[in-house]
């Protein structure tokens, strides 16, 4: 009797899920939205010197209903964070969050003993995907920050790791 071809090696389906995390990690489409000094250094990751748009996060939306990803750069002021909470709820599930900077981590520079108009850490109003350290962090961090979370959502690293030399 002959034996059945095993074309398990020849072709392969991905798998859907696999499909929408890699259709999702490469189309990333960021709230138009920035708080503080932060803000300035993400314009500039937009723009042609940095060009955030070979990852294919470029296309930063007016509008919370078409954004998929809220980059939360700069303070939360107290009186600010019901607006910021309002956008993140206005965003339409999947919908991740990146804090970028001290201030969107924890408060930063403004946070000492018995200050009382600053949120400490955005992850106090809702969760946090990645956390992109600095005061500003540079642009290239912005893109190491969205390089992570692609692979939070496909779980392989699109670029290769460049180790340090020894
Ligand atoms: S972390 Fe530094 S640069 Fe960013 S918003 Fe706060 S004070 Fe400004």
């Amino acid at each position: 009797m002959e034996t059945p071809v095993d074309t398990s090696q020849i072709v392969q389906f991905a798998a859907l899920d696999d499909l929408l995390a890699l259709s999702r990690a490469n189309s990333l489409w960021p709230l138009t939205f920035g708080l503080a000094c932060c803000a300035i250094e993400m314009m500039a990751a937009g723009g042609p010197r940095f060009d955030i748009s070979r990852f294919g996060a470029e296309v930063f939306r007016p509008s919370p209903r078409q954004a998929d990803v809220m980059i939360v750069a700069g303070t939360i002021n107290k009186k600010m964070a019901p607006a910021v909470k309002t956008l993140y709820d206005q965003m339409l599930e999947p919908k991740w969050v990146i804090a970028m900077g001290n201030c969107a981590i924890s408060g930063g520079p403004f946070v000492f003993p018995g200050q009382y108009a600053v949120v400490e850490g955005v992850d106090k109003l809702f969760p946090v995907d990645v956390y992109i350290p600095g005061c500003p962090p540079r642009p290239e961090a912005l893109i190491e920050g969205i390089l992570a979370l692609e692979q939070k959502l496909t779980g392989k690293r699109r670029w290769p790791v460049v180790k340090p030399p020894q």
